[in-house]
Order: C-alpha cells, then structure tokens, then sequence
C-alpha cells in the first residue's frame, strides 16, 4: 500500500511546526515527496514539475495556522491546485440537436464499450441515440458494436461492402435521423499506436461530418504515453472531450492530468469496467485523491 500522502506530508513538515510560515526552504523536502507522488502515479515528468513549482508559489508565505497542522494545509492547497487543474465542472456536452459524437482513440482504449455506454447514458437523459460503425478495417469491430447495440436495443448503421469510411458516416448519420434519432454517435477505427493513416482518417472524418463532440477514448493505464495520445488526436481532430476508461482497474489516474494539462480538453466521462452501465460523469475531486494516493 502506499502510504498516503498526507502522512507523507506530515513527517516532511514535522520541524516547522510553530515557525508561522510556510517558506520555500521549509517545504522543499515536502514538494520532494509530492513530485515522487506524481511520478508514481503516472502524471508526465513535465506536468509533475510543472504542478510542483505552481504548489510551491501557492505555499511560500501561507500562515501556519494553529487549528490544523502545515502537512494538512499544504495537502489541502495541493488538493486544490490539483482539482483545478483537473478541471471543474467539465460533464457539459452540447445540446444540439441532432448531437453528432465522433469517437477517437487507439485499438484496445475502449472505444466501441464506450461509444455503446454513452448511447445508454444519453437515453437516460432522454435522448434517442442511434450508432454508426465506422471501422472499414476490423469487420470483427462491426460485429461487436452490432452485437452491444442489440443488447442495448439502439438503431445502427454499418455497411460492411463499403470502404469509404466518410461514405459510411454520411449515409449513417442520414438513415439515423431519418428513423428518428437525435445523438449520432460515429465509433471509428483504432490502432495497436498512433500512425499516420489513422490520424489522416480521423481528421479527415471530422472535416466532413463537423461533429458537435469529438470524444478521445484513453485507456488510464497509458502513462507517460498520454502525452502524446492525446496530443496528436487534439491537433488532428480538435478533441472536445476525454474519456478516460477503466479506471476500475490499477491504474492511478496520472495520465488524466497529463493529457488535461498539455491539451486543455476536459476529462469528460470515466469508463470504471466492463458492463454497458460502468460510466460516470468525470469528477475531478476523486480523480485528485486517486492520484496523490
Ligand atoms: P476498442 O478497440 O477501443 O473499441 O476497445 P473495446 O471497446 O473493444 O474494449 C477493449 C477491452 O476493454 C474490452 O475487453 C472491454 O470490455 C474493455 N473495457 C472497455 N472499457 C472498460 C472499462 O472501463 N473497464 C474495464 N475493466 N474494461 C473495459
């Protein structure tokens, strides 16, 4: 287990107890364990040094306060800054209608599993979502999303004899609303990394449907990868959303200040397992807490 980082925080503070302010001598050894805190989680060496300097800027002269002690105060300014950072209140999605989402991310992120637990939580917000298949390369990927969009009882388009994939799109989003739907979401194909090909794709893809959301799907154990993840689909397809999925696993969740950090798209939902109804609304309070353990 880790040991968390307030009592952490506490034994590096433990001498400035009664010196009534924090200064940037007495916090070093403190900041020290914040950074490996970061680092440990996952968060990009660069975001981590980054976020360590703003914290040591909010600390230097803060009053040490007798009702609670300086590890507690500099976990709460840590917390804050981390939270804020993470972004507040970021589960706005657009309301146009019809909404078109275009789902991005790598093979294997949980693309098509999200792009199906989204339609189930935009009909709970009544809404009539229908889902279009866009992979012209994994007919296997066609099968899977036919195969959840029964389940969840969702119109669908695929048409697997054409390759053109903004064809396909077209004709999808079409058909879709002709039967009555008002959030078309777009799963498109992934890759094993990051190539040329698919990003021309993507890119490609959101030129011609001009989605209202562009949603990169990001597995939470990519780590230091993040980075440049998301970093090339936002400037490929102009991302308005992450979601981060399978945080029910190990995963400490760095990688979801990283990519908040260096892009600037919000984390918007979170993926926390395998079932159609393991989706959350991003909350950037417990994302905190995960990271600095
Ligand atoms: P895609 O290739 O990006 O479309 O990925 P899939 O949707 O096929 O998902 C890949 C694997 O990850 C599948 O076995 C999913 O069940 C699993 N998966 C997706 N999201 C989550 C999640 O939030 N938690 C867990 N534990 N597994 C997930």
């Amino acid at each position: 287990m880790f040991e968390s980082l307030t009592d952490r925080m506490s034994k590096a503070l433990r001498n400035i107890r009664g010196v009534g302010k924090l200064t940037e001598e007495n916090t070093a050894e403190a900041l020290k364990e914040v950074r490996s805190a970061l680092l440990s989680a996952d968060v990009h060496f660069k975001v981590a040094r980054e976020f360590v300097e703003r914290v040591r800027e909010k600390s230097t002269g803060v009053e040490v306060t007798k009702s609670i002690t300086p590890g507690q105060q500099i976990v709460k300014i840590i917390n804050d800054e981390l939270v804020e950072l993470l972004g507040n209140d970021t589960s706005e999605i657009s309301t146009a209608r019809p909404l078109r989402v275009l789902m991005v991310g790598l093979h294997g992120s949980g693309k098509t599993t999200s792009t199906a637990k989204l339609a189930r939580l935009f009909r709970k917000r009544g809404m009539k979502p229908g889902l279009v298949a866009c992979d012209v390369y994994r007919p296997a990927a066609i099968d899977q999303l036919e195969t959840l969009a029964k389940e969840g009882d969702f119109p669908i388009y695929t048409d697997r004899d054409q390759k053109k994939v903004i064809k396909i799109a077209k004709a999808g989003e079409k058909e879709l609303i002709s039967q009555g739907c008002d959030v078309i979401i777009f799963d498109t194909a992934g890759r094993l990394q990051v190539d040329n090909e698919l990003i021309q794709e993507v890119s490609d893809l959101k030129q011609k449907i001009q989605p209202e959301e562009v949603f990169l799907v990001a597995d939470s154990a990519l780590g230091q990868e993040a980075v440049n993840v998301s970093k090339t689909f936002h400037e490929a397809t102009n991302l308005t959303g992450i979601i981060l999925t399978k945080l029910d696993g190990d995963a400490r969740g760095g990688a979801a200040l990283s990519m908040k950090s260096l892009t600037g798209v919000p984390i918007k939902f979170v993926g926390t397992g395998e079932k159609m109804d393991a989706i959350e609304v991003f909350h950037p309070d417990r994302m905190a807490s995960r990271i600095l353990g």
